[in-house]
């Protein structure tokens, strides 16, 4: 049998919105190679399995990229079982691409199982619906950090028309508002800050493009966290604080 390894999505950190086929790769798995953002809960599924930790987030103790890649390597090598377990989506903001590429390159064979990214389920679980129809052709998700510590252009991303979920974007509010606002978005755009998506402590913060520095300071907003941009928050703020879920009154709020 070929060396493979499973790069697989952990999901945003609730335990029960891991894949079914991730929990079957976590049970076969002899070596799991676990992220920070990893809920360490759903290493249940890996009761025998050898648990290593390769956290490596922004300014904190992090493990190279290539020591990573050797360790996988030579676990699969030996035959065993690989689970590299990331959170969300592998390859959203994830580095799955670059690690599936390096094994392959190498001559293992790689399965990648989706996860469910943490921009997309915080919008969830905050009851924004992301495409919301009469409001938001799109989403766009980008990361407000580069490799390279380049700015993006945030202008050019004002004028989609999409709502934007950024990752990473906690330390940068002050360059993406303004950005935004230079690129012609409206400093009344609705704003939501999601920190821990999905977990009991999950908190959110409803703000503006202009104020949301101010007020993700006052409310001591953390990594990690997720901002999602767009008219498709203040919609959905309308609809839970009117008539209420369970209700039609999304479809009321829109005239549909
Ligand atoms: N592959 C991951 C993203 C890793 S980049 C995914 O698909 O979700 C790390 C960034 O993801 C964090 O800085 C933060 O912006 C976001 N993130 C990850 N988990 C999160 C969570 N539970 N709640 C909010 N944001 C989260």
């Amino acid at each position: 049998m070929n060396a493979k390894v499973w790069l697989v999505g952990a999901g945003p950190g609730d335990p029960e919105l891991l894949t079914l086929k991730a929990v079957r790769a976590l049970h076969s798995a002899d070596i799991v190679m676990i992220d920070d953002l990893v809920n360490p809960a759903v290493l249940e599924h890996s009761p025998t399995a050898r648990v290593i930790r390769v956290g490596k987030r922004g300014g904190c103790r992090s493990t190279p990229q290539a020591f990573i890649h050797r360790l996988m390597l030579r676990y699969a090598r030996q035959g065993k079982c690989v689970v590299r377990l990331k959170g969300g989506d592998p390859c959203i903001f994830g580095r799955g691409g670059e690690e599936a590429q390096w094994l392959k390159e190498h001559g293992i064979e790689v399965e990648l199982v989706n996860g469910i990214t943490a921009g997309l389920a915080g919008a969830t679980q905050c009851d924004i619906s992301l495409t919301l129809r009469g409001i938001s052709r799109g989403v766009t998700l980008i990361t407000a950090h580069t490799q390279d510590d380049s700015s993006l252009n945030w202008s050019a991303l004002a004028q989609t028309g999409t709502t934007l979920v950024v990752y990473m974007g906690v330390a940068r509010l002050d360059e993406i508002c303004a950005g935004l606002l230079a690129g012609g978005m409206s400093a009344g755009m609705p704003v939501a800050m999601i920190e821990n998506a999905s977990l009991p402590h999950q908190r959110e913060c409803r703000s503006t493009l202009c104020d949301m520095q101010r007020d993700a300071l006052s409310f001591g907003l953390k990594s990690p966290a997720v901002l999602v941009i767009g008219e498709v928050v203040g919609a959905v703020e309308h609809c839970a604080t009117g008539a209420g879920r369970g209700t039609d009154a999304p479809l009321r709020a829109l005239g549909g």
